[in-house]
């Protein structure tokens, strides 16, 4: 080799297989960095079973270290990468295992990088109904059952939150619903719901212009469950999974909903609104009672880019993790390290659900600042029957300041490798 590039991945003792993910990334950025047209990885000795995970791991990495947007780049900045071959170097009786691997992360990381693409595409493009025919058109290529609801139908199950919502917008709302059924008898039927505003405005209440720059990845906790479900199909997963994402813009006209106004949801229960940019607990609402009711799931774990306030507790690169199953959230924590996203689990506390009582509703959309990412989570709560449940709060990992291992600048398609590792696992 003309270079030879040696890469710290820390201790031994805290060393994680999990963390060849990020280190392939890094060697990766190194080599397009120096223009190198190949890269060879010399992997650390494992045993067969590890070796799986290896390929796994290293595969994601190698692959999503080279994701870029570019769909609307044009002339030099459109170059691909130099690197055209990336080999791996291991012991013989461990390469079955690797390349079994390496099929596998191929998988995970081109459902990461569909997520990315569908949370990089402009509000203008990508609305509702763009993001409902991509879904159908997902759902055929895949053979998942895919079910479309506009307005009508929605009205006619009684979404009165969701449709509030949609309502100030010239661009109808679609109810998205993808189903995977396994061969056989299914584990547990899981729903995988995720917010999905296409665009974020505020509504009556809007947002300054910084805090609206950002806003065509409110439907990013849709991206990550529509490219999580892509991926489960293909790995024979042994769970039935149904993805339901209410789109809608949210955006001030004539027709807006309004402060004061009363809702009521599928559920029935009423929502006077204090702030229209509260919105996506409103679209998670109906969208969480319509599995509840309609799908009769046993368990629902809903990726929203929900709060503020969960960036305020957490900083920028930890989703908030709510859950009134112990059980189901160890599972998540397990599955987000394999995964390579991080969590964290946040308390939901009672108490702040005074803030959400109003005078003349059931509650109110929003409650105080403080606690913000908490007494959202706790509306959900309202939304899930008596149903296992698990919230994740993603509104500050579903974006990138910067390029970090195998997390690119820009969308990250935060979720998706731990929803499959929850969900299918090796
Ligand atoms: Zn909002
Ligand atoms: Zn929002």
């Amino acid at each position: 080799p003309k270079r030879i590039l040696l890469l710290g991945v820390g201790k031994t003792k805290d060393f994680a297989l999990s963390e060849l993910r990020h280190a392939s990334a890094r060697a990766v950025r190194a080599a397009t960095a120096s223009k190198c047209q190949s890269l060879a990885l010399v992997l650390p000795a494992t045993d067969p079973v590890d070796a799986e995970r290896v390929g796994e791991f290293v595969a994601e990495g190698v692959l999503l270290a080279g994701y870029q947007f570019d769909k609307y780049l044009s002339g030099e900045r459109k170059r691909p990468t130099t690197l055209t071959e990336v080999r791996l170097v291991t012991a013989a009786a461990t390469g079955a295992a690797l390349d079994k691997g390496i099929a596998r992360g191929e998988k995970i990381a081109h459902g990461v990088m569909q997520a990315r693409d569908l949370a990089h595409e402009q509000a203008s493009e990508l609305t509702p109904r763009r993001l409902a025919d991509f879904a159908a058109e997902l759902a055929k290529s895949r053979g998942l059952e895919c079910e479309i609801l506009g307005p009508a139908q929605c009205a006619e199950l009684g979404m009165g939150c969701f449709l509030g919502v949609a309502r100030g917008s010239d661009e109808e709302p679609r109810l998205i619903h993808l189903a995977y059924k396994p061969k056989g008898t299914p584990r547990r039927r899981v729903a995988l719901v995720g917010k999905t505003v296409t665009f974020d405005s505020g509504g009556l209440s809007l947002k300054t212009t910084e805090g609206m720059l950002e806003m065509k990845y409110d439907m990013g906790g849709a991206a990550t469950v529509i490219g999580a479900i892509g991926v489960l199909c293909e790995l024979d997963c042994p769970d039935e999974v149904h993805v339901i994402c209410a789109a809608t813009e949210n955006m001030p006209s004539g027709r807006a909903y309004k402060l004061g106004d009363v809702l009521r949801s599928m559920a029935g229960k009423t929502v006077e609104i204090n702030n229209t940019d509260a919105e996506g607990r409103l679209t998670l609402g109906d969208a969480m009672t319509y599995a509840v009711e309609k799908i009769g799931v046993d368990e629902i774990i809903d990726l929203a880019t929900l709060t503020g306030s969960s960036m305020v507790a957490l900083g920028n690169f930890t989703g908030a993790l709510f859950s009134n199953s112990d059980t189901l959230a160890g599972r998540l924590l397990e599955a987000s390290q394999q995964g390579g996203d991080d969590l964290w689990r946040m308390p939901l506390r009672d108490r702040l659900f005074d803030s959400l009582k109003s005078d003349i509703a059931d509650m109110k959309n929003s409650g105080d600042r403080y606690g913000g990412s908490i007494s959202a989570a706790l509306f959900l709560r309202e939304f899930i029957g008596d149903k296992t449940w698990a919230h994740i709060d993603m509104a500050g990992p579903i974006h990138a300041d910067k390029d970090f291992g195998h997390v690119s600048k820009g969308a990250t398609g935060f979720g998706v490798a731990t929803l499959v590792e929850l969900l299918s696992p090796r």
